[in-house]
């Protein structure tokens, strides 16, 4: 990553992350996007192939080159989403009452009767259980079964399509957490560097330990973001945010899978165990979903955006958005413009009763961190300068949101991309670490060069006095002077 400026003069705290599709995938529209205030772009292998994502990836790459703004990468795994197979004629119109067979054969299919992608569906399915299939819209339960096919009736009417997806919100079924694609893409995604492995319907804690498993031995394995999206997962959700590096709260296949009435109050829940874990999390699909084909968002859509920040969502997403849509730009420039809006009005998440968690930090770090960031805020200081060596000192000011931005210095490029995912923390790149002194002179010239830094403005250090070592036991106040320093 060159040490490149940041041509953001007015970055939101809160992160977004943008979806790579047909719509923005040039060299060109990434930059642009990265302007406009992209920090992670998610690269989504439900869809297109391995070769076609490799050159998504350094695309990605050389368009943050060009802007010098670090940005971070997601690749998104499909995870066990079952689809319908192939409908005669493309699609079905399903009747209230209607009688629909789910059968093995790949043959030709009499009408009413469909396949999906998963053939052990027809052992696995019980008299009772509920599908709700094409994102929701169409519901059917199980009356009778057979060695040969499955009998459903039609509950909520409507029209599928083929290849739509398949939710069983309850049903236990025995698909593996990874199917065969998303091993494979799971490894090319750590073999190219990738930043964060989304891992989809995670079902219990033990799914993320299949794929850290997974992850071992390469040499800086993505984190891994567990995307609750089933109600299997809700019922697991603190030992699910324990185990995974980041959350996302993956409304679209949610709201397919639990009551949509109390989509609202579970994503407060989620952001909430988030906060206790100190896991970054993301809100996804749908934010400003109007804006795939127009100009402006909704009044409900601008407000879901803000409401999100003010639960304490770290990032925000766009899916169509951005990916499919007309105005990919323009998303990313209402979303930004929401988050400046917004964030005055959020509140800090301490306050002196609230006993920080054990997060495995070190208690000396953990104390002189938060007291930084109280001092930083008590002296109106422009920057929080934190060196940094796995990313960890950063999160945890990030999670405390000090009303400081934390400027992130760290010898590792993966750590640095890591953080462009943390509410608050600006990577540093190119900042030499090995004295504090150094860290300190690099820093102040780069925010002088930025317009952030005045004569008389303060900022604070936090190190330790091996700077970069494990523990953070030093601040350091520095106002800047008049002349070079
Ligand atoms: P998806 O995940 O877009 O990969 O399905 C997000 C969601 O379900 O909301
Ligand atoms: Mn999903």
């Amino acid at each position: 990553m060159a040490a490149g400026l940041f041509h953001r003069t007015t970055a939101s705290y809160t992160k977004i992350v943008a979806t790579v599709g047909p719509a923005c995938r040039s060299v060109e529209c990434l930059a642009q996007l990265i302007q406009a205030g992209v920090d992670v772009f998610r690269i989504n292998t439900a869809h297109g192939q391995l070769a076609e994502h490799t050159e998504t990836l350094a695309r990605i790459r050389q368009a943050s080159q060009q802007v010098g703004q670090p940005v971070a990468v997601l690749v998104d795994l499909a995870g066990p989403k079952i689809r319908l197979g192939d409908i005669p004629g493309g699609q079905l119109h399903c009747l209230p009452g209607q009688r629909l067979r789910f059968v093995r054969s790949n043959g030709p299919l009499l009408p009413g009767e469909l396949t999906t992608t998963y053939p052990r569906l027809i052992e696995e399915l019980q008299v009772g259980d509920r599908l709700m299939l094409a994102d929701g819209t169409v519901g059917l339960v199980v009356r009778s079964r057979s060695a040969d096919y499955v009998e459903c009736e039609v509950v909520q009417p409507g029209i599928l399509r083929s290849r739509q997806g398949v939710n069983l919100p309850w049903v236990k079924l025995s698909l593996p957490a990874l199917s065969e694609a998303d091993v494979a893409a799971a490894r090319w995604a750590a073999q190219q560097g990738a930043d964060f492995l989304g891992l989809s319907f995670v079902r219990r804690p033990e799914d993320v330990a299949i794929l850290r498993d997974l992850l071992q031995g390469y040499e800086t394995a993505p984190q891994i973001v567990a995307k609750i999206e089933k109600p299997e997962a809700l019922q697991h959700l603190e030992a699910i945010v324990q185990a995974a590096d980041a959350v996302m709260v993956a409304r679209g296949d949610l709201g397919v899978e639990t009551d949509i009435a109390q989509i609202a109050v579970v994503q407060k829940q989620i952001v909430a165990a988030c906060r206790r874990w100190r896991r970054p999390v993301i809100i996804a699909t749908q934010m400003l979903e109007s804006m795939t084909h127009e100009q402006l968002p909704t009044r409900a859509e601008a407000t879901d955006v803000a409401n999100a920040i003010l639960d304490g969502a770290d990032a925000c997403m766009l899916s169509a958005e951005t990916a499919i849509g007309q105005y990919p730009v323009a998303a990313v420039q209402m979303m930004h413009r929401i988050a400046l809006a917004t964030e005055p009005f959020d509140r800090p998440h301490w306050s002196s009763s609230e006993q920080p968690p054990d997060q495995g930090l070190d208690p000396v770090t953990e104390a002189t961190a938060r007291a930084a960031g109280q001092l930083a805020e008590q002296l109106r200081a422009k920057i929080l300068l934190v060196a940094t060596a796995t990313g960890a000192t950063a999160l945890c000011l990030s999670k405390y949101r000090f009303r400081v931005p934390v400027w992130g210095a760290s010898p590792s490029e993966a750590v640095l991309r890591r953080m462009c995912l943390y509410w608050g923390v600006v990577p540093l790149p190119g900042a030499p670490i090995k004295t504090s002194a150094e860290l300190l002179t690099y820093a102040i010239q780069k925010g002088r060069q930025l317009g952030q830094l005045q004569p008389g403005d303060r900022l604070v250090l936090l190190t330790g006095s091996e700077v970069t070592d494990r523990t953070h036991n030093m601040i350091q106040v520095h106002t800047v002077s008049d002349g070079a320093f």
